[in-house]
């Protein structure tokens, strides 16, 4: 499988996986690779991005949103994803050690063998999520406000 990175006549860009760079041509030649934004066919390889960041140096800045208009499609997954969310949620409630704002030493003592191997959760600020991302820790945004029962 290979990915590309391709862009409609509108200038959408979207990843798109083919099994190989003929199967790709092969596709679009049938106009069966459309733009997931608005469905044209008219598809053409996106040149590089310009700036690759170094490995290990990822930045996280920014993160994606959406602010959706009244689409029943959309408020439909929104509210899947609510479920999901509150599912996820209680899930860890039930099953990971709450550890307050001390979420991001904790995990770092985890990661580097310090600490018993479990599940946590609890608060960290935005810096303190870049350095434990930064540092190759695996943690998960959750959803929702801090612990309903604290
Ligand atoms: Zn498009």
């Amino acid at each position: 499988m290979i990915v590309f990175d391709l862009k409609c006549p509108e200038n959408h860009r979207f990843e798109a996986w083919f099994k190989s760079s003929s199967a790709y041509e092969e596709q679009l030649k049938a106009g069966i690779v459309e733009c997931p934004y608005c469905g044209a066919t008219d598809i053409t390889k996106a040149p590089m991005a310009p700036n690759v960041a170094a490995k290990g140096n990822t930045r996280v800045e920014s993160a994606p949103m959406v602010r959706g208009k009244d689409d029943a499609k959309l408020n439909e997954l929104v509210a899947e994803a609510q479920q999901v969310f509150a599912k996820l949620r209680s899930h860890v409630e039930k099953n990971c050690d709450y550890v307050g704002d001390q979420f991001a030493e904790e995990a770092r003592k985890i990661h580097y063998g310090e600490a018993d191997d479990r599940g946590i959760y609890g608060e960290s600020t935005l810096e303190e999520t870049k350095a434990l991302i930064e540092e190759g820790i695996e943690i998960l945004p959750l959803p929702g406000n801090g612990r309903k029962d604290a």
